[in-house]
């Protein structure tokens, strides 16, 4: 299983790590700061170098336990030491999506109801499909202005571990699923202080002001009771 050095700290953009397996996908490494592509959020690109010579990672994602960084080139062998730089500007763009996603979609569940169904999350924009039984721009548009007003709180994220069967009886804590598996026996909580805690294995901001402003760009009708709502981040 590859340790995940972005589960303990987000912030995290160069690391040393050793070549465990050269698979044809890329490679796996003992442990590594790079995000797999899951739960709706783009994993993590960057660059890998060992002996002067580098490779850019151009994908990661997962497979079973593991984290496959894919490369532009054939990568190294196993037992290579090598040095991982992650694109710190992309992925601090795709950390504060996620977590005003979580605020988004906390604000959403707390004062309508209003669950969300998926998202897809890219440096660029974020997107959240919401179950809306009888959609409302008004309520939507409330529902960003609120979540607004928590982000100018600028309240603390905070990260912890609960075992799965203490987690078993608050099915509140699975209303995203970002990186999150099922499996594991400790469970990772994402926590915005006073506001929301989410079970959850993706990368986030330590607190909200972090995030800057979300702006409502788009909804549309996907289906009878699903809207699909596009946000950028000022
Ligand atoms: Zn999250």
């Amino acid at each position: 299983m590859t340790e995940r050095l972005y589960q303990a700290d987000a912030y995290l953009k160069t690391f040393e790590s050793t070549v465990q397996v050269l698979t044809e996908e890329g490679v796996i490494l003992e442990r590594t700061a790079f995000f797999p592509t899951g739960g709706g959020v783009q994993g993590d690109e960057g660059t890998l170098a060992a002996g002067g010579e580098s490779w850019r990672v151009v994908e990661t994602v997962e497979r079973d336990d593991h984290i496959v960084h894919r490369l532009d080139r054939p990568g190294p062998p196993a037992g290579t030491a090598l040095a991982g730089t992650l694109d710190w500007e992309r992925r601090y763009r795709l950390m504060r999506h996620h977590t005003a996603t979580h605020v988004l979609c906390g604000v959403m569940f707390n004062d309508w109801g209003v669950k969300v169904t998926g998202n897809q999350l890219t440096p660029e924009k974020g997107r959240v499909d919401f179950s809306f039984e009888a959609f409302d721009r008004a309520v939507l548009e409330e529902g960003f202005r609120r979540a607004n007003a928590l982000i100018a709180q600028d309240l603390p994220v905070r990260i912890s571990f609960i075992s799965a069967a203490e987690a078993a009886g608050r099915p509140e804590l699975f209303k995203l699923e970002s990186g999150f598996r099922h499996h594991l026996e400790q469970l990772r909580l994402v926590e915005i202080v006073g506001f929301d805690v989410q079970a959850d294995g993706g990368c986030h901001v330590a607190s909200l002001k972090e995030i800057g402003a979300l702006a409502l760009t788009k909804s549309e009708n996907k289906g009878k009771a699903n809207r699909r709502v596009y946000f950028v981040l000022d």
